[in-house]
């Protein structure tokens, strides 16, 4: 690969941070277009803007290394309205593809083709999951010149002999590195196959794994080099701290989790989990505690996540429970803190995470929940900021819960984690066995309200398969307190006469 190595700009803390010589009547956009971007309310180019837009409408292709922040979206989205302007569609061959991994950034693409192109007369179908075919397929035989897709449903489209590539003179490939982490790169690969060699090829990611490397040497070419600054280097404005646990135990998170969010100055903020189940259980769980919280997430019905969105833009809803699959590239102006239930398990998650917030130089904040257990994603985390995260001392998290993770004492780091870990094993068999048992005044560590269950159970399909044995233990009524359980023969049937007084 022959890129251009272009130097990060300076000063570049995101899509509000603009290089100030240059203007947007420089980059070489049609009168059209440029009244759409002044009366959209921008005034200057961000440097991704200023450094794409021109070689874009050259021809050129692009390697984009930024995310979400930078102003990205308009950088490819303004000079394919003007590329897309000469020419005219024709049915089943859309003229530019854009590939998002998630169906809420496909549709802010589609919103930013809208606002941008409304002097021109450009047809675009958004090809994403959750919409009905019939809908999409009348849009594609009537010919588009812009279709924006996830990766999943183009290919259902074109298996099903609905669309030909062979038509397509732009590509986009947009959030490439969580498109892999989305198990996407064979697909894209294959669309890549699909369409004409001489494309040009505009292809964006925030970081540049060893896979994604390997994509933009098979398929751009020669392409212009481009780096914006990722949040976490204008990250001055974010005040991140951790919150240590004693331990991973879920009720403790929990408890952990609200005692932060009610400390703060919270205005409105996004709680990350890393996992599906968990973005349900976590809101759920802070919902019946009374706080103005939804979830949202790839399992919800898009016209609910829409809503959801929609709610939090408008201050109507508070919290935001998310995945980082949801989350990602959303555009949700001026967040006052992040919460993170758990330390992602990528340290360029953190980063899209905590980016959320303090941005356009407000100040903002992030709040990370650390058990023993969560210590190596910690570590990657600090490795990649290039600084430890102080820990957070949070008035309602029990005195027992604060204890910096780090701190061995002294002792050896792995002696203390197995003794963390036993003492963790030790905790979820006595909830087991309180569950069980809910006379026992400790088994209620969470007030839950009458007529509740005292755990959010997720949706069927989401909980994991007990094998056989452990489907049988959970039907085998539990052992009576004073039951000797190991009288020989009766195993749990022991007869009532035998039973010691
Ligand atoms: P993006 O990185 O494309 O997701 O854009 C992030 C945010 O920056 C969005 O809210 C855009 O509307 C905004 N934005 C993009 N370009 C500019 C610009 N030149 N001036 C001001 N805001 C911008």
């Amino acid at each position: 690969m022959n890129s251009e190595i272009t130097a990060p700009p300076e000063a570049n803390s995101g899509a509000e941070t603009a290089q100030a010589t240059i203007t947007f009547d420089d980059l070489g956009l049609s009168a059209d277009t440029l009244r759409a971007v002044k009366e959209g309310g921008y005034n200057t180019p961000t440097p991704i803007q200023a450094q794409a837009i021109p070689e874009v409408l050259k021809g050129r292709d692009i390697l984009g290394i930024a995310q979400t922040g930078t102003g990205k979206t308009a950088a490819f989205v303004l000079p394919m309205i003007d590329i897309l302007a000469a020419g005219r569609a024709r049915a089943r061959m859309p003229r530019t593809l854009i590939l998002e991994p998630t169906r809420e950034l496909a549709a802010q693409v589609a919103e930013n083709f809208d606002k941008y192109g409304k002097y021109q007369k450009l047809t675009k179908a958004l090809l994403i999951g959750g919409v009905s075919f019939g809908d999409q397929d009348a849009l594609l035989a009537r010919g588009v010149d812009v279709l924006i897709a996830t990766p999943g449903r183009l290919l259902d489209h074109f298996e099903r002999g609905k669309l030909l590539l062979t038509g397509v003179q732009v590509m986009v490939v947009d959030e490439a590195d969580r498109m892999l982490d989305m198990g996407f790169i064979p697909d894209i690969e294959r669309i890549f196959k699909l369409t004409p060699f001489t494309r040009q090829t505009l292809f964006f990611s925030a970081t540049m794994p060893p896979e994604i490397t390997r994509l933009t040497e098979a398929f751009l070419s020669s392409p212009k080099r481009i780096e914006a600054s990722r949040p976490a280097t204008a990250a001055g404005t974010i005040e991140q701290r951790i919150i240590p646990l004693p331990g991973g135990d879920p009720r403790t998170r929990r408890a952990a989790l609200r005692a932060v969010m009610q400390s703060a100055n919270v205005r409105n903020g996004i709680i990350f989990c890393n996992r599906k189940t968990d973005v349900d259980v976590v809101a759920q769980s802070l919902k019946r505690h009374g706080f103005n919280a939804s979830p949202i997430h790839g399992d919800l019905d898009q016209s609910l996540r829409t809503k959801t969105l929609d709610r939090f833009r408008s201050g109507d809803l508070q919290f935001l429970i998310a995945s980082d699959v949801a989350a990602r590239g959303l555009d949700i102006p001026d967040v006052s803190h992040v919460f993170n239930y758990e330390p992602p398990r990528s340290p360029d998650d953190y980063v899209h995470r905590i980016g959320r917030t303090g941005r356009a130089g407000k100040q903002g904040a992030s709040f990370t929940l650390v058990a023993p257990n969560d210590r190596k994603s910690l570590d990657a985390i600090e490795k990649l900021m290039g600084k430890t995260i102080e820990a957070a001392s949070i008035e309602g998290v029990p005195e027992a819960a604060i204890g910096d993770p780090r701190d061995t004492g002294g002792r050896g780091r792995r002696a203390e984690e197995l003794k963390r870990e036993h003492s963790k094993r030790i905790t979820e068999k006595k909830q087991r066995f309180q569950k069980r048992d809910p006379e026992r005044p400790e088994a209620a560590t969470e007030p839950v309200k009458p007529g509740e269950p005292s755990e959010p159970r997720p949706p069927r399909e989401e909980r994991p398969r007990a094998s056989r044995n452990e489907r049988h233990r959970e039907k085998t009524p539990a052992p009576l307190p004073h039951q000797d359980k190991d009288t020989p023969g009766f195993g749990d049937n022991l007869p009532a006469f035998l039973r010691k007084k």
